[in-house]
């Protein structure tokens, strides 16, 4: 642990002297005024170090960069961009370790997972570097008159405003693909976690990005981030955040009548049925949960368990809950660190009145720990019923609600009784229920017996609350591009 924090103070001390500034057109820059505001580590809340707090100047500024860099970089030979793309990835692998410890003091998010975002982070890069030489590649549809040709072309200059939660990972995976696409980018990271985007910015620059191709900007979402949701110039937003936060970007951007893509929140059920591998579901979702804070889209905060089985399941799920390790986010042994901030503290918190007053029984954890951080003890409601609202409302931290089921048809009904639908994880032996389960169940991602493992080539989002459009694969091409057609006489 203390190896760790040392070298985290090392990382660290420019911050604090300077401030974690605006890149705007290959520039550092202060936000307009010279304002700014405090970054503290959900650790101790000590003080991290002042952010560029960035207006619609700010804004202005950096979409101008971006509109006046695209011809460039749109036009570029593709096998050039390919190569920048690679040279990121390589220099995100280089800083692995600055980015993790960085990002876990700026979030709380435990080393033991963080060490792998970063790495998930240069896979992204090198994923689209690679697909960028085929991003532009249309069809030919001949008629008896016309050449019909289709053709890709980059959208524009695209918006991208990213959460708290895995910050620097979430940040690759919509900036990747609209550079492999040919687009420029203003980006808005979250105003709790602006360290590891700073890092980001500078390893492309280094990588030999051209100024302007990607600008940072930094602030809070009312300001910054509205300002840069109602710019003319940006053609597209592609947003990860908060169901309402996605709500109130697709007004604000009707003016302009931004192209908008949503990652948005979960309540995603984890379905146990008797007939499944109890001891590797157990392990699931636990992993599902309890890994990552909790702070996590596609967590299984809900676990829909048969009856038959309810009680042996829920028993051997506590003895594990209360066996996890709360601490110090730099000590590799943590597996839950502090939560992000105050206010999200105080919310996660607020549901543990909210499940006794439902009605619901706290069978682990269910209290902050006595001490400075944001710190909850990982917990288990169980007896719930899914009207109540630690079943309906996106908890967002280390925190599952159980619910038994007697029938398939039960199971589905509560699983898709929510507003919500990202992700499923289904448990079964049985192929064929397998099959029928997963076609009637509302969520854009299902695993069955397997927790979440992420396939780049594979299309990721979510229906109803959770989402609008797709990413990974080429799906991500289809939204930071525009398709053309052109038909030629014959
Ligand atoms: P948030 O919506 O509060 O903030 C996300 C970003 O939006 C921040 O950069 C913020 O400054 C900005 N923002 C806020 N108001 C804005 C406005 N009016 N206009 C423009 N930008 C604005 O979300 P959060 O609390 O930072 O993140 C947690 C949420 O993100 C959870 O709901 C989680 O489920 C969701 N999430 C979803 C996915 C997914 O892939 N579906 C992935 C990660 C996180």
């Amino acid at each position: 642990l203390q190896a760790n924090i040392d070298k985290l103070q090392g990382y660290l001390a420019r911050f604090r002297d300077s401030g974690v500034l605006n890149r705007i057109d290959g520039e550092d820059r202060p936000a307009q005024g010279g304002a700014t505001f405090e970054n503290h580590s959900p650790v101790d809340e000590t003080r991290i170090c002042s952010v560029a707090n960035s207006g619609a100047a700010d804004i202005d500024a950096a979409a101008q960069a971006a509109k006046a860099a695209l011809p460039a970089w749109r036009d570029m030979d593709p096998n050039e961009r390919k190569k920048i793309l690679h040279k990121i990835a390589d220099g995100i692998v280089a800083r692995a370790e600055e980015i993790a410890l960085c990002e876990c003091w700026d979030t709380g998010q435990a080393l033991r997972f963080m060490s792998k975002a970063a790495l998930r982070g240069a896979a992204n890069f090198r994923f689209f570097a690679d697909r960028a030489p085929s991003a532009r590649d249309g069809q030919h549809l001949p008629s008896a008159t016309l050449m019909n040709i289709t053709t890709r072309v980059p959208i524009g200059p695209i918006g991208v405003i990213t959460p708290w939660n895995t910050p620097f990972m979430l940040s690759t995976w919509k900036i990747a693909p609209a550079l492999a696409a040919g687009c420029t980018v203003v980006h808005k990271p979250a105003e709790f976690s602006p360290v590891t985007a700073r890092i980001l910015m500078e390893i492309a620059e280094e990588a030999g990005l051209p100024p302007g191709v990607w600008n940072l900007v930094n602030g809070f979402g009312e300001d910054a981030g509205k300002a840069l949701t109602e710019h003319p110039d940006i053609k597209a937003i592609a947003f990860v955040g908060e169901s309402k936060t996605g709500s109130m970007i697709m007004k604000q951007g009707a003016d302009t009548l931004k192209r908008v893509h949503f990652e948005l929140g979960g309540k995603n059920p984890v379905i146990v049925f008797d007939d499944a591998d109890l001891d590797r579901a157990l392990d699931a979702a636990i992993f599902m949960i309890y890994s990552l804070n909790g702070e996590r889209c596609t967590s299984s905060s809900r676990l829909l368990v048969q009856s038959t089985i309810a009680e042996e399941f829920t028993a051997k799920l506590i003895e594990r809950v209360n066996r996890i390790r709360v601490g110090h986010p730099l000590d590799p042994t943590t597996e839950i660190g502090p939560l992000i901030h105050q206010t999200h503290f105080a919310k996660v918190c607020s549901y543990f009145d909210i499940a006794k007053s439902d009605g619901a029984t706290i069978a682990a954890g269910g209290e902050a720990l006595d001490q400075p951080g944001y710190y909850v003890r990982p917990t288990l409601f169980t007896g719930a019923t899914n009207d109540m609202r630690i079943a309906q409302e996106e908890i967002f931290g280390p925190v599952l609600t159980a619910i038994p089921f007697d029938t398939e048809e039960e199971a589905l009904t509560i699983a898709n009784g929510v507003a919500y639908g990202l992700t499923g994880y289904v448990w079964t032996n049985d192929l064929t229920r397998a099959l029928r389960f997963t076609d009637k169940l509302e969520a854009g991602m299902i695993w069955v017996n397997s927790e979440n493992v992420r396939h780049l080539p594979t299309p990721f989002g979510g229906v109803k609350a959770s989402g609008i459009g797709r990413d990974g694969g080429d799906w991500s091409f289809e939204f930071y591009m525009e398709q053309k057609h052109i038909g030629l006489a014959t």
